[in-house]
């Protein structure tokens, strides 16, 4: 996953709130198209109240975020694309407990943070 702005300003202009992150994770995941885990089928709706894909012939709903990063992370889409950004942007990398004071989180779930970051 890779991010074009390299300030976390621009950052924030990008992604305001969650709805703008699933936007983007929605793209990002169906890049190539969308194809229904249960049956195959191409064709689909896009819901807009959260970006989830509906298939149109079995109705199987796919969120942006199932399988994903995302997905594990118990707190919101905005703070999440936060931390990641946090822990791609920076050369070195920044550690899990300066992730954890600045966004309010526990180590243990900086840390997995960092580990699924890293898994992306
Ligand atoms: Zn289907």
């Amino acid at each position: 996953m890779e991010f074009t702005g390299e300030n976390i300003l621009e950052f924030g202009k990008h992604f305001p709130d969650d709805k703008s992150c699933l936007a983007y994770l929605s793209e990002l995941k169906w890049s190539k198209g969308f194809v229904c885990t249960k049956c195959g089928h191409t064709k689909h709706t896009v819901r807009k109240k959260n970006y989830a894909r509906d298939c149109n012939r079995c109705h199987h709903i796919e969120s942006p975020t199932a399988g994903t990063f995302f997905h594990r992370l118990r707190f919101g889409q905005q703070k999440a694309f936060g931390i990641m950004f946090e822990m791609m942007a920076t050369t070195k990398g920044i550690s899990a407990s300066q992730v954890a004071r600045r966004y309010g989180i526990s180590r243990t779930t900086a840390r997995e943070s960092e580990q699924l970051c890293k898994a992306v």
